[in-house]
């Protein structure tokens, strides 16, 4: 009965997979008419007048948003320390050089104040990652940031779908937003990530650096009635396209993105409610008129609590459940700390947190059972 429970585990349906049957059986694998599906309802869902661009992984589609705003050599990059690499190394990329900022003490997102501290005359742009799936105060970060002539591209890799202020994330005033669909995300596609902008030069510059920086694509060529072998590469590109064989997952996903939220959100609440009078600080809440998406749910050790972060991680596996640990701050890992002499007396919020928080398994394709399993394992633990 006590079967392993894992921290994460995509929900896949028969849709999917008839879907990718039916890539699989077209002849046509590869980028085509079901990506082009997947981004145009991907815009439909976002509204807004956004034009989406699907990306082989959210990094690529980070590192082609910063490249499109004109990132490069000897400027700099402000990103939160409590992320995900991906966030930073794509600054990297481009030879620019990532800020690390401290984060707010409820949320775990970036703080503006920091981040206002942190600009210098090289700045080019911020990158707020919006943790767990509530956003960053992005009227105080795009205020800022405009002040400074700075742009700003949004990390949304928790953050489908997320509203802020009654608007979904991808929808804001910033320049560019990029979400992911990695196996454990909010929705999936296998590996993939989508780029969107209201900013046309910004997207069609993205869509040239995504595929080798060919003019035309290999569809259109496909598709048009100029000679097919002809095109044009006109930069060194990349290579981030997303196959029709993902877009394909991508399509039914997003159908059931809805379904997928209340049964989350109702997942959420189960926690608070189950693990409030414990000595534990649960995940603060989305304020009024803005949607949590609720990818992690991240519960923080209370001082009061005498086992260790990481023997709760150990009991809770003894009792066969995944956990996980979000983030192991950037300025913790060798290649961060060394290469920009950080120190942690300098991300007190982010030392913190970093060292009482435990991610707990919240997905779809949870039971309720699963869920009480993980309630009644941390109130035991905890006793
Ligand atoms: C997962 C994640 C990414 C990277 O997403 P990929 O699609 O795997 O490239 C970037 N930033 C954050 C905060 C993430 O959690």
């Amino acid at each position: 009965m006590n079967k392993f429970l894992p921290f994460s585990f995509p929900e896949i349906g028969q849709e999917e997979i008839n879907e990718v049957v039916d890539s699989l059986k077209s002849g046509w694998i590869t980028t085509g008419p079901k990506t082009k599906q997947f981004e145009q309802d991907f815009a439909n869902y976002l509204g807004g007048d956004v034009q989406a661009i699907a990306v082989n992984s959210a990094t690529a589609g980070l590192h082609l948003a910063l490249e499109a705003i004109g990132v490069g050599p000897g400027d700099e990059v402000i990103v939160p320390t409590y992320t995900f690499t991906a966030t930073a190394e794509v600054v990297r990329y481009l030879g620019a050089d990532p800020v690390f900022i401290d984060s707010c003490e409820d949320t775990l997102n970036i703080n503006p104040e920091a981040f206002r501290k942190a600009i210098t005359n090289k700045t080019k742009a911020v990158v707020p990652v919006h943790f767990a799936g509530l956003s960053c105060d992005m009227d105080a970060i795009i205020k800022i940031a405009r002040e400074n002539n700075i742009k700003v591209i949004e990390d949304a890799a928790h953050s489908f779908p997320t509203t802020y202020n009654g608007k979904y994330i991808g929808t804001l005033d910033s320049d560019a937003t990029v979400f992911s669909f990695y196996a454990n995300k909010t929705m999936t596609t296998a590996e993939g990530g989508m780029l969107v902008s209201k900013n046309t030069d910004l997207i069609d510059r993205a869509k040239v650096m995504r595929l080798h920086g060919i003019s035309r694509d290999a569809f259109d060529r496909y598709q048009s009635k100029t000679p097919a072998w002809f095109y044009e590469v006109i930069e060194p590109g990349f290579k981030y396209n997303m196959p029709d064989i993902s877009a394909a997952i991508g399509i039914h996903q997003l159908k059931k993105i809805d379904l997928f939220q209340t049964k989350r959100e109702a997942m959420a609440e189960i926690y608070f409610n189950e693990l409030q009078g414990l000595p534990l600080i649960l995940p603060a809440k989305a304020p009024n008129n803005s949607q949590h998406a609720w990818h992690l749910f991240t519960i923080r050790l209370d001082e009061t609590v005498k086992i260790s972060r990481d023997d709760f991680i150990v009991e809770m596996s003894k009792r066969d459940i995944g956990c996980s640990v979000h983030f192991i701050p950037l300025h913790r890992h060798p290649i961060w700390k060394e290469q920009y002499n950080l120190k942690p007396e300098s991300f007190p919020v982010a030392e913190k947190a970093f060292n009482s928080i435990v991610s707990i398994p919240l997905y779809t394709a949870m039971t309720d059972e699963d869920q009480f399993r993980v309630i009644n394992a941390i109130k035991e633990i905890l006793q």
